[in-house]
């Protein structure tokens, strides 16, 4: 059944970028105070890169800004482990059963592997798992029935490999990506000769006899597995309803994966429109401008960053600095440089923790404080203004004029969408504070911007004279740590 209800606006104005209209729009949620969200979750015949997490990272924060405004959020994400073949045009190989084959493993245990380090990296990163997470394997009765609805409303036809989607019969097919068909027909690769039209695309493929596949299923058209884009129409249906507010996804996404949603999902349950509020993240880029891919091979996780000694949420941190509708440069100087600037952060806030546990009495509430608050609040329901929020919070830090407390208020007001764990980390830098003369400390720093430099020479002589002075020198998550050696032993 298509929701009639009417909208309700959220207590402080929320905008958000739609891909439908190409425009900032305030947010109307379809039904009081709930909103559904679905994610396009990782093909999981590989670990994640830096590239896809950052997608998750901007998912995570639509989520946190729509519960900071009192929200109550229904996210669903899948997990592709099924029939994302290698060419987005429904041609070439299964990428789990290639998966499989690289590793000399089955399916079913590439994507177990590689689902568990999808969660792990987003407990790496602070991303909070999404109320349901669902494998598109465990959903193969849901795919089937939305099949069959299309079969029975007339949008479908068989050829020798499967079943397709007609979508000459879709009027305004494509547009999501703004293309006329012919545009989006010339931008698609040439497919299979059985299709009718370049843009169709698989909703059942059947299993070849020579292919021996570990992942079939029997079906009403023959044994075989669903096509990649009809898992999330029949799961984010299924979790959220026909209609729902806000789908999330990639750039990439937009042309053929979300345009084959939309056409599958509105001509399935006869709903329009399928989802209200396209959202989609930029790319994460090398320094070459190619973005981070997993077919590439080379790529960073959140476990090499861990590796080489910095805290995975200097990678959120990083991400906080460009907003998500821009791309983003990686490299590991970059990160690194991130990495401090994270680390200065979560100390000037362990100072200020400091100073506010030394001064008595409570402080009442101040204007100025408050209305750091609200523009931060602002900034983030301007179409999630990361650095906005986080160019405020900085300029609240350094206000002389605020009280301690105050201070620390905003940064929990900041830090609630932000995910970055503020108030932990100076918490734990604030216990029991070591405090080195001034020329100790300084140099740690040139020590600490040498290993950046991978000046280990300097680095290491730094070490030597530190440790002459009486003064040992750790690097840990969080940065470097100093302790006179007396102390320590
Ligand atoms: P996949 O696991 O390939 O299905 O991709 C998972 C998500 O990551 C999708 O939403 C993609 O659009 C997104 N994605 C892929 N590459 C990048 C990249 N370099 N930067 C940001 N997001 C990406
Ligand atoms: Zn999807």
């Amino acid at each position: 059944m298509c929701l009639e209800s009417g909208p309700v606006m959220p207590r402080r104005p929320i905008y958000l970028f739609n891909t439908m209209s190409r425009s900032t729009e305030p947010f109307v949620s379809m039904s009081e105070d709930r909103v559904g969200v679905y994610t396009c979750g990782p093909t999981v015949y590989n670990n994640a890169h830096l590239g896809n997490m950052r997608t998750y990272i901007f998912s995570d924060t639509l989520v946190r800004l729509l519960r900071a405004n009192e929200f109550i959020v229904n996210h669903v994400m899948n997990i592709t482990d099924v029939g994302h073949l290698t060419s987005d045009a429904d041609e070439g190989e299964d990428k789990m059963e290639l998966g499989a084959a690289r590793e000399g493993r089955t399916a079913w245990q590439i994507a177990e592997t590689y689902e568990n380090s999808f969660i792990e990296q987003c407990e790496l990163l602070n991303i909070v798992s999404p109320n349901t997470l669902c494998r598109a394997t465990e959903h193969i009765p849901q795919q089937i029935r939305m099949v069959e609805q299309l079969e029975a409303n007339g949008f479908t036809y068989r050829t020798e490999d499967g079943i397709y989607f007609d979508t000459t019969l879709v009027a305004d097919y494509g547009r999501l990506a703004r293309l006329d068909k012919d545009g989006l027909r010339s931008v698609m690769r040439v497919a299979a000769a059985e299709k009718r039209n370049k843009t169709d695309f698989a909703l059942w493929k059947f299993s070849r006899a020579d292919e021996n596949r570990q992942m079939e299923w029997p079906s009403p058209w023959g044994v075989g597995f669903p096509g990649w884009h009809i898992e999330c129409s029949a799961m984010s249906t299924f979790y959220l309803g026909d209609q729902f507010d806000i789908h999330t996804g990639g750039i990439d996404h937009i042309p053929v994966h979300h345009s084959n949603e939309i056409a599958q999902s509105e001509n399935a349950t006869g709903c329009a429109p399928f989802v209200r509020y396209w959202m989609h993240g930029n790319f994460l880029q090398m320094e070459n401008d190619e973005r981070m891919a997993k077919s590439k091979g080379t790529f960073a996780t959140a476990f090499s960053v861990v590796e080489r000694g910095m805290d995975p949420l200097a990678y959120r941190f990083l991400c906080m600095k460009s907003h998500y509708r821009n791309t983003m440069k990686f490299s590991w100087e970059i990160l690194e440089s991130a990495n401090v600037a994270f680390r200065r952060l979560k100390q000037t806030i362990a100072d200020i923790q400091i100073q506010a546990n030394s001064q008595t009495g409570a402080v009442s509430k101040s204007d100025k404080g408050h209305s750091y608050e609200e523009k931060i609040s602002d900034a983030f329901n301007n179409d999630l203004g990361t650095p906005a929020a986080l160019t405020l919070l900085q300029s609240a830090l350094n206000d002389e004029q605020l009280h301690p407390n105050a201070k620390l208020q905003i940064v929990e007001t900041f830090d609630h969408i932000a995910g970055l764990k503020l108030m932990e980390a100076a918490n734990m830098l604030s216990y029991a504070p070591f405090s080195a003369p001034s020329e100790i400390q300084e140099l740690a720093e040139l020590r600490q911007d040498a290993r950046l430099r991978r000046d280990w020479k300097t680095a290491d002589e730094l070490r030597s004279r530190l440790s002459e002075e009486g003064y040992i020198v750790e690097d840990t998550p969080e940065g470097f740590k100093l302790s006179a050696r007396d102390k320590v032993q």
